[in-house]
């Protein structure tokens, strides 16, 4: 590479008037290593900061005597690949972010924080063919020193603490032999092992039919050097089998592999296959890891030592520098989707990232997100998929039964007939159940306990949401509200209420009707420590439990073949929440949690308790019918004009003053009101526009409000102009006291 004279520094500091790039002059002596995105200490006014080079420049626009030198190189490689900087000025224009915050999701903090990485000093023969001439001449003074140049005869090199003791002797005999020349010593990183789950070498399946079929259009698109390939494959079809097919041919080619799970601690089968498949060859990275585990992982890579990554979303900045593949399992997770800022989407990068890359990403799902198999079905992604499980089993029959019923036969228990029989018999049987308690979206909604009606809005496919405050019922979409109802508008009955559903109160009354039973509850409370996830999900596959119960926790990726009944309770919560995909989420939640049991020799059994079975959610989910469901679904977002027919753009305003956010919310709507009334490009695409509440107006004594544009999938001129107006609105609505901060399609409104 070249030498130039000036460098183009993002300065390491989150403050908009920084957020560009400020020069400095390369000093002669440092030409040599002051590359493309190594990390750097330049004075700043009076302080000395921290900062990132992305540009090197010939010339500048400053006057030379304005322009200072730069102090100091931080790291002897650069932090960041070049490959990298277009993916950050993509994020940087993408997701309204500053540049130092797109960096930073390539950093590792440890290094940030300017951390030494540990090392050991490391012994080798300086030469081998002279080893027997050096042996014969210390033999006779010291057999210790001649014990470790033989040992070092038979390997390239060792650790001089095993070396040591291995030899018998001390470190003077070291020293003696590195002042002969006989002997080299070196520092070598040493790294802290994250993963501590032992798993024996395991050997690849032969594949079946439908996952060589898989393999085959993912090697087609390996050979191009692009394509997304979007794999539906029903719970158990062996997806897993297939990712790992794709990764060997990747490396076949010398190239690299990103595998990224929804979240480690939720699926360390997926991470332990994967170790147990390539070994040493693996790193892991999440955000559960201590600073220094991560920062270690993060090294191994930057120095090519491994080729495989497999983490939670942030290992999608991994630092691989030939990088071939990237496998997203199980696609359709919300955690996907980052909430703070930058408020990325994981596959979005993840595309950006292979498409700069010329690598192929893999999305797989048993239940895509409606957006992805809509691509998918447009020709935008290859659609590969696979309806049979692994080998052969059948994917379990599911029950569903009426919760109304039970209440008009007298059942005021929380479990129906059916599901307490099916868990009798499994007990009795000695296997194991898994039972889901849905809270998403509990004590919002209101519904009649008798006819199942739920209260919604009159101006949208939403349900209204309960606010204590007031005790009113308001829509989050377009601001309606309306009185808390004394009884059912639909059948008069009183039983109306907005009712919660814990997982200790399951717990209790399970554990009453069955004192035998050995009960383990998995939710937010039994798993806040560090590896709770791990230990309860070890206890339960050592069969130490009967029953594990939990919130959406259960629902994903456990392969236990002991699991022979799945129960749902609630499985309508879910559907009543004021969200466009409220019913996508039920069917998905049901579709993975069913997939948990009949996966071993033994048959498996689905029972889901809802207050309004026949809605087609848990009527698609019970049938097993993913493409049923994504046809009356797609039907219904095309209707209301939901994503993927729309893009909605959320503009949150924070602020500790309720009046004085409130009024810059309603300031913001007019402005943009008056822009797109004057603009073409923006006015056709728009679908609606407003101003609201947020339906948590505080969080943490800050108040919330939101300013809601939908705007037409349609071009991409149009998704352009309202970039562009956002950036605008983020830049012109800048203000100390006051947050904005934009998303482009959030997955939640709250
Ligand atoms: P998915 O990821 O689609 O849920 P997995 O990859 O976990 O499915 O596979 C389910 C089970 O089937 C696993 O226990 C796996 O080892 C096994 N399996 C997968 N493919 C094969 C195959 N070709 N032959 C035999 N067993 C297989
Ligand atoms: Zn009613
Ligand atoms: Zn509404």
């Amino acid at each position: 590479m070249e030498n130039r004279k000036y460098a183009g520094i993002v300065i390491d500091q989150t403050h908009p008037s920084l957020d560009k790039l400020f020069h400095y002059a390369i000093p002669k002596e440092m030409t040599e290593q002051a590359q493309i995105g190594i990390r750097v200490q330049v004075p700043f006014g009076s302080r000395s900061l921290q900062g990132y080079i992305l540009t090197l420049d010939d010339k500048v626009e400053i006057p030379k005597d304005k322009i200072k030198p730069i102090k100091k190189l931080l790291d002897p490689v650069p932090a960041l690949d070049p490959s990298i900087i277009p993916l950050i000025i993509w994020m940087k224009e993408e997701y309204h972010c500053m540049l130092i915050e797109a960096i930073r999701c390539f950093i590792p903090p440890g290094l940030r924080l300017n951390m030494k990485g540990k090392t050991q000093k490391v012994a080798m023969l300086q030469e081998t063919d002279t080893l027997d001439d050096w042996i014969h001449q210390v033999e006779g003074r010291s057999p210790n020193m001649a014990a470790i140049l033989r040992i070092l005869g038979q390997v390239d090199r060792m650790p001089v603490r095993e070396l040591l003791d291995m030899a018998g002797a001390s470190s003077s005999s070291i020293r003696s032999l590195e002042k002969r020349g006989f002997i080299l010593l070196e520092d070598e990183e040493i790294y802290r092992n994250p993963w501590t789950i032992q798993q024996g070498q395991t050997e690849a399946p032969e594949l079946n039919e439908e996952q060589v079929h898989a393999s085959y259009v993912i090697n087609q698109c390996i050979a191009e050097g692009r394509g997304i390939v979007l794999l539906r494959g029903v719970t158990g079809s062996g997806k897993t089998e297939v990712y790992m097919k794709a990764a060997e041919e990747v490396l076949k080619h010398e190239r690299q592999v990103i595998v990224l799970v929804p979240e480690i601690s939720l699926t360390p089968q997926t991470v332990n296959r994967f170790k147990g498949r390539f070994g040493e060859n693996v790193a892991i990275l999440h955000s559960r890891l201590s600073l220094g585990e991560r920062y270690d992982e993060w090294r191994r890579i930057r120095h090519n030592e491994v080729s495989i990554v497999v983490g939670a979303r942030s290992a999608v900045f991994a630092p691989l520098e030939n990088l071939g593949l990237i496998i997203l399992d199980e696609a359709h997770e919300d955690s996907y989707k980052s909430d703070v800022r930058p408020r990325y989407h994981t596959r979005e990068v993840a595309a950006k990232r292979c498409e700069l890359s010329k690598a192929v990403l893999v999305l797989g799902s048993a239940t895509p997100a409606l957006e992805d198999y809509y691509k998918a079905k447009i020709g935008e992604y290859h659609l590969v998929e696979m309806e049979n499980r692994a080998e052969d089993q059948p994917l379990p029959p599911v029950e569903t039964v009426d919760m109304r019923r039970e209440l008009e036969m007298g059942n005021r228990s929380m479990f129906s007939n059916d599901l307490y029989r099916a868990l009798e018999q499994t007990l009795k049987r000695n296997e194991q159940s898994i039972l889901l308690i849905n809270r998403r979206g509990y004590a919002q909604f209101v519904s009649c306990r008798s006819c199942g009606h739920v209260i919604k809005c009159t101006h949208c496919d939403v349900s209204l949401t309960y606010h204590s405050r007031g005790q009113a019922l308001k829509c989050h979409y377009c601001g309606y509200h309306e009185g808390y109802p004394r009884v059912c508008p639909e059948c008069g009955s009183k039983y109306i209420k907005n009712f919660g559903l814990g997982t200790q109160k399951v717990e209790e009354e399970l554990q009453n009707l069955f004192p035998t039973a050995r009960l383990l509850r998995m939710d937010f409370d039994t798993t806040s420590t560090k590896g709770a996830h791990h230990r309860i999900l070890d206890a339960f596959e050592k069969k130490e439990y009967d029953i594990l119960l939990g919130t959406q926790m259960v629902a994903k990726g456990l392969d236990f073949p002991n699991v022979t009944l799945v129960g749902v309770l609630a499985a309508d919560a879910s559907l009543n929440l004021p969200d466009y995909r409220s019913s996508e989420k039920t069917f998905q939640l049901i579709t993975q949690v069913a997939g948990r049991t009949g996966r071993g020799m033994k048959p498996g059994r689905v029972v889901v308790q809802s207050y309004q079975p026949e809605h087609y959610s848990i009527q698609h989910a019970s049938h097993h019918d993913y493409t049923g469901f994504f046809k009356k679904e797609l039907d219904i977002r095309r209707q209301f004009a939901y994503p993927p027919f729309s893009h909605i753009i959320r503009v949150l305003i924070t602020g500790e003053d309720e009046k004085e956010v409130a009024q810059y919310a309603k300031n913001m709507l007019k402005w943009v009101n008056e822009k797109v009334n004057t603009d073409e490009a923006l006015k056709s695409g728009l679908v609606d526009l407003g101003v609201f509440e947020a339906p948590i107006l505080r969080i943490n004594n800050k108040y919330r409000w939101q300013v809601l544009i939908r705007i037409e999938q349609g071009t991409h001129h149009i998704k352009e102009a309202w970039h562009c107006l956002s950036e605008s609105l983020i830049r012109r609505f800048y203000r100390e006291d006051v947050t904005v901060t934009l998303d482009f399609n959030p997955l939640s409104l709250i």
